[in-house]
């Protein structure tokens, strides 16, 4: 039934079902509805590929419902970010964003309803008493002497909460359910709490607060939801959604289906967590390039298509796994390597000069700006006498498999000419400062290869021209942790022991081809022959500023 290209999978198999039995006037409406407590990452991502990917392809609907039952740790920079994200990531939500708090009325006449019903009761018992009689897993629940109130009596009470006649953990309002039930969730939980904060949209109008798991079910219901997908750890709260909406006069009946979260290794992805790593200064924000956040994955140079692949390809099921931080590298190399645009630039420079060069003569030299794709057209980068190159592409001596510079020998500048390293100039330390050689000026797109004499071309190398060359700094990233589970620590520990303190490296002082002049942030190059580059929101005309993507190959990034 499904005209989607999209992988199937155990929900859409639901779906396809339920539409084939005619379910739900044959309309299919998700909802994606993070808490306005934190920027949103990669775990988020599939969540968000998963729901809003089904709306598009059964023609339906997705909303993005921002669950704010939470006053305290909500704010309206995290609103936004939110938001932003989603839409970069290419998704269109269903009408106005929604808010859990547009429903607060509503949901106070259906916690009236439930207490009319005899199904929900105020009780008087402290926090701490609560707890103890809820029990445990082990341990049934105990009643509350407060069980048996009766309607008026609670109805009176809980008004008198609303009315801010109580004070913080006086009183909560209970759903009347069943204190014995294996199912600790359906042991008379908590509907509603007094929380004297200000809230970011409903402002001080109210000083009780609906509890998540009364909320969620019956804000799916008012917007007709028909599939809510959720994680696994909800799994145990679907038997009490189902009896809110059961026993509350709501039209629709919305289905709660669970999958397992996306894990990733060398990261954490727990807004919690990440909120310490940007309070603590551990990184420079909630989009530092390092974090495994929508806006840090942004800022580093993955593009919207590799995260919708890559949840594409993660998949949906109910079996917890961890996925190997190699795949979402994986994904935007091969979005990179076929769409990035070429470059040249010289991280550790060492100067090169020509003496068989005329001093002042510039050439012009035309390279293509994506070897593979000729439609994206070529790029002009000047040749001049003196150019820089790689420390790493020279050495005095070497033997034959190193394919670069060494003293005698020659190399192709790439897209330009074959040269001889005659000379080195070293400073008094004994350190090479400048390498001197003489060029060949018929070797411009010929290969010398067979030429008599010449002895063996090496490789090939990149090179900037040293005066009309732009300098720029290069941020090269490592993983943010050192091991595979960072958050798995050993009493006494915490999961900041596993930060890797060299997970950032800056490189100033590096020299890049003049075309990316004024390159605007989120431009994406690859560096040839080091990787893929991505320009970053400091960078300014007069300071150019690329943060490093990924590597060109796996073994990224300590040995290639
Ligand atoms: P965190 O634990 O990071 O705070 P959360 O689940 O509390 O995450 P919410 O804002 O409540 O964050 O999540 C919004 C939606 O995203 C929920 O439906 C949730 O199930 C889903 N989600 C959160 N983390 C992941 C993950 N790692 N993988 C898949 N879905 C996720
Ligand atoms: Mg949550």
């Amino acid at each position: 039934m499904s005209e989607t290209k999209a992988p199937s999978n155990f929900i859409r198999q639901i779906i396809d079902r339920d539409l084939s039995e005619g379910k739900n006037d044959g309309q299919v409406v998700t909802r994606f509805p993070p808490e306005p407590n934190g920027y949103l990452h990669i775990g988020h991502a599939k969540s968000i590929c998963l729901n809003f990917g089904i709306a598009e392809s059964y023609q339906g609907a997705c909303n993005l419902r921002f669950d704010d039952t939470n006053p305290e740790k909500e704010e309206d920079e995290y609103i936004q970010s939110i938001k932003r994200d989603v839409e970069w990531l290419g998704f269109e939500w269903a009408g106005e964003v929604r808010f859990a708090s547009n429903y607060f009325d509503r949901l106070y006449e259906l916690a009236v309803e439930l207490i009319e019903k005899g199904l929900a009761y105020v009780d008087s018992l402290s926090p701490e008493q609560i707890a103890e009689y809820r029990g445990n897993f082990t341990t049934p629940g105990k009643e509350s002497p407060y069980r048996d109130r009766s309607v008026e009596e609670n109805l009176a009470l809980f008004e008198k909460m609303r009315d801010n006649q109580m004070e913080e953990g006086e009183a909560v309002l209970r759903a009347k359910i069943d204190m014995q039930s294996p199912n600790i969730n359906l042991r008379d939980p908590i509907l509603y709490r007094i929380r004297k904060k200000v809230h970011h949209q409903t402002g001080d109008k109210w000083v009780i607060y609906p509890m998540y798991d009364f909320t969620h079910p019956l804000s799916d219901a008012i917007e007709g939801i028909t599939h809510s997908l959720c994680t696994l750890e909800f799994e145990d709260h679907r038997p009490f959604y189902d009896w809110v909406v059961e026993n509350t006069s709501v039209a629709a009946s919305p289905r709660q289906y669970e999958f397992a979260r996306l894990n990733l290794n060398y990261t954490v992805t727990s807004k919690r967590k990440l909120k310490q790593l940007v309070d603590e200064g551990h990184v420079d924000g909630w989009d530092d390039p390092r974090m495994p956040t929508i806006s840090g994955l942004r800022r580093r140079g993955y593009t919207p298509a590799s995260i919708r692949h890559f949840c594409e390809s993660v998949g949906v099921s109910r079996a917890d796994s961890v996925v190997d931080m190699a795949m979402l590298e994986a994904a935007i190399r091969d979005d990179l390597n076929q769409h990035a645009p070429r470059a040249m630039c010289v991280m550790n420079p060492l100067k090169l000069v020509i003496e068989n060069w005329e001093e002042g003569k510039e050439e012009s030299l035309t390279a293509p700006v994506h070897p593979q794709n000729e439609t994206m057209g070529t790029r002009q980068v000047p040749m001049t006498r003196e150019v820089y190159i790689d420390k790493e592409d020279f050495r005095e001596e070497a033997n034959k498999k190193f394919k670069r510079l060494v003293l005698g020998d020659r190399v192709r500048l790439r897209y330009g000419y074959v040269v001889r390293a005659t000379d080195v100039v070293k400073d008094a330390s004994g350190e090479i400062v400048e390498i001197r050689c003489s060029y060949d000026p018929d070797t411009l797109g010929k290969n010398p290869e067979n030429d008599e004499g010449q002895g063996k071309l090496r490789g090939v190398i990149h090179w900037v021209s040293a005066s009309k060359g732009l300098p720029c700094e290069v941020r090269l990233y490592d993983r943010l942790f050192t091991v595979p589970n960072p958050g798995k620590v050993e009493e006494g520990q915490s999961f900041q022991d596993n930060i890797n303190p060299e997970s950032l490296k800056v490189l100033s002082g590096c020299w890049v081809e003049p075309g990316l002049r004024g390159v605007l942030a989120e431009i994406r190059y690859q560096f040839e022959r080091e990787g893929y580059f991505c320009v970053d929101k400091s960078s300014s005309e007069d300071k150019l500023v690329f943060n490093q993507t990924v590597g060109l190959r796996e073994s990224w990034p300590k040995d290639s």
